[in-house]
């Protein structure tokens, strides 16, 4: 199987959950040989993920208000190059990051592959959720702002969909992304264990510097970057940790209702700007 960066030959590296994980020769991205497409997409984020626990949420909701603070700490990390405008949030799910954003002047659209979520996004926040996934989303509106946050790691065509962003920003718009970092120290720590090791939900397994590089194919430069401070509640706490872990005693001592911070050494965000065709210098051909 090819790499789907730079369709260069790859090699198995060892198997996660029954799937083989391979890594490239050529740019050492890490992807899971699953042939996956648009069906695909549809089967993993059925409702379960949201509710059934396993590597997805235990309870999405109970999260909501946790996401919508994620989304305003973003929009301030975005504010010193974007105050506001018009943004596209792949992955939206029922739109709690975008309220975050929405909440800081920003208008934006979701785009999420989950109908139910897209649903409760558009009947009950009130916000303009839309169902599908970046591969394929087509609309004539450009953006001043794509945000992907724990999105990258699911995409079945890497290339296609940051193909996709950067036609669908304007001029100089901004790409932001949360995601895992696989050459964090917990990742190299856990090995083969690293709980990211989790398809087939996951799909591929960048590093900052890995998909630094594969964006500047795409006319991206990077602005900023950081790791983010994160909370989880005590229900997806004990539900992470029953599915590492299996049903131990001590899972019941953990309070449900209580946020958690979460170990997030082994995140990181980054901002990145689509670099405008017209300010390279003349010699550049
Ligand atoms: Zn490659």
């Amino acid at each position: 199987m090819i790499c789907p960066l730079c369709n260069s030959e790859s090699k198995f590296a060892f198997e996660a959950k029954g799937f083989p994980l391979r890594d490239c020769l050529k740019c050492h991205h890490r992807f899971a040989e699953i042939a996956a497409d648009e069906s695909h997409v549809s089967s993993i984020y059925d409702d379960s993920y949201f509710n059934g626990g396993g590597a997805g949420y235990s309870n999405y909701f109970a999260e909501g208000e946790m996401l919508r603070a994620r989304g305003r700490m973003y929009a301030g990390k975005v504010r010193k190059f974007a105050k506001a405008g018009k943004m596209l949030d792949v992955g939206a799910a029922a739109g709690f990051i975008l309220q975050g954003f929405t909440d800081s002047d920003w208008q934006g659209i979701g785009l999420e592959p989950n109908g139910s979520m897209a649903k409760f996004g558009s009947e009950k926040l009130g916000l303009d959720v839309r169902q599908g996934s970046l591969e394929t989303f087509q609309t004539d509106e450009k953006f001043d702002l794509i945000s992907m946050i724990q999105v990258v790691a699911h995409f079945y065509d890497p290339s296609k969909s940051f193909e996709n962003a950067a036609n669908l920003l304007k001029d100089d718009g901004l790409l932001l992304i949360e995601s895992w970092n696989r050459e964090s120290f917990s990742a190299r720590i856990f090995g083969k264990n690293w709980h990211e090791y989790s398809p087939p939900s996951v799909l591929q397994w960048f590093s900052l510097n890995g998909l630094t590089d594969f964006l500047k194919d795409f006319g991206f430069e990077k602005l900023a970057h950081g790791r983010p401070s994160k909370k989880i509640s005590g229900e997806h706490a004990k539900s992470l940790l029953k599915y590492r872990l299996g049903n131990n005693f001590l899972l019941k001592l953990i309070p449900s209702k209580i946020n958690f911070p979460y170990p997030s050494e082994d995140l990181f965000w980054a901002l990145y700007r689509k670099r405008n065709a017209g300010i390279l210098p003349a010699n550049v051909v």
